[in-house]
């Protein structure tokens, strides 16, 4: 082994979920949204100002701060923009973890949060999550150097009520506390409303799921002006310009597009409906999501296999072959017809597994 290679940092990355290309997949496996971005964005889009890209874009990003914070009833300063929710979550690693004690999340979670704790040499623990998928509040009661919650939670879509999560902010007031919201759009409770009440809580959400806008990497960070100022102090010294032209004007674009974002999330949670109940006449069960998926299993039906046959018919889930995670399918909703065709192969599939 030559000398340099021995100082490369080891990294376990973290692994996304598979991008096939071809128009004739089904693609339920990275909780996209099925349907465009809204036509206010796609026009931003095709006008945007091409003159201006031989300059750098605003370090402040105001105009996309400016309209997520009048969105959300809050002041620029209490606004972070990233290049998608990752960037901003792992800033927030970066800034707000620095003590030696563990920082608290789930055994069970969006499984870049461990990803991170490793590259920043972050310790952590991970409480195990109840047998129906919960937390359980007095787990993160105990000393800790801060704490990360998806909520709804990946993979399995299930919400804590804000009650729980409002217990746990302020049972922690010497750590800064993350919630992740990056489904929150699909019928959860937000917990920006603790905002006024806790100075110690970052919510992060994105606008790649319920804003269809995955390609363009936008996420943002909601919090008190001191903890906004810490995040942004770290990006300043790592990278001042994270957010492209484009990013801005079309992410402004997408937060004044609220009709159309309101009626496409409506038009997901029907599907999202509809599909639960043509799922469990199939005999599958899951936690009662509130997410744009569904996490699934069946007593009679191997995940894996099941998962294998659906890839072979062009239809994209996504499956973890980890423990505790196994018998399940992680099923984005899509498109109402594509989801049909779903619900009918997996029934084919049941069919021939009978015979
Ligand atoms: C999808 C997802 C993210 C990251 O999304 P970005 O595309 O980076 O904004 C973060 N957290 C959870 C729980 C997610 O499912």
């Amino acid at each position: 082994m030559k000398t340099w290679e021995k100082y490369i940092r080891r990294v376990e990355p973290y692994i996304p979920g598979e991008q096939p290309a071809g128009s004739d997949i089904i693609k339920l496996n990275t909780n996209e949204n099925p349907y465009p971005p809204a036509p206010e964005v796609i026009r931003a889009g095709q006008e945007l100002p091409m003159d201006r890209l031989s300059r750098y874009p605003d370090p402040e990003a105001s105009i996309l701060r400016k309209a997520l914070a009048k969105h959300y009833g809050l002041s620029q300063e209490e606004i972070f923009v990233g290049v998608g929710s990752d960037d901003v979550l792992g800033m927030a690693f970066l800034t707000f973890f620095n003590s030696e004690k563990p920082i608290l999340f789930p055994n069970i979670t969006y499984s870049f949060y461990e990803v991170w704790a490793e590259l920043f040499g972050i310790p952590y623990e991970r409480p195990e999550l109840t047998r129906d998928f919960h937390i359980c509040t007095e787990d993160y009661k105990r000393e800790n150097g801060g704490i990360v919650l998806a909520n709804p939670n990946a993979p399995t879509s299930v919400f804590e009520p804000l009650l729980w999560i409002e217990e746990i902010v302020r049972a922690n007031q010497d750590s800064v506390v993350i919630i992740d919201e990056a489904y929150i759009d699909f019928g959860g409770q937000s917990s920006r409303e603790l905002l006024t009440r806790y100075d110690n809580l970052l919510v992060v959400q994105t606008f790649s799921k319920s804003r269809s806008l995955a390609g363009m990497r936008i996420g943002f960070g909601m919090g008190s002006r001191k903890l906004i100022k810490a995040m942004n102090d770290v990006k300043y010294s790592y990278n001042s310009y994270t957010m492209s032209q484009a990013a801005l004007l079309m992410g402004e674009a997408s937060v004044r597009a609220d009709a159309y974002f309101q009626e496409t999330t409506k038009r997901i949670m029907e599907t999202r409906e509809w599909l639960k109940a043509e799922l469990r006449r199939l005999g599958f069960s899951f936690p009662d999501s509130m997410t744009n998926f569904l996490f699934i299993t069946h007593e009679e039906i191997e995940a894996e296999k099941l998962f294998l046959w659906l890839k072979e018919q062009k239809i994209y889930v996504r499956y973890f072959r980890k423990p505790l995670l196994s018998e399940y399918l992680r099923v984005t909703i899509g498109a109402r017809e594509d989801m049909e065709v779903f619900v009918a192969k997996v029934g084919e599939y049941m069919t021939s597994q009978k015979r």
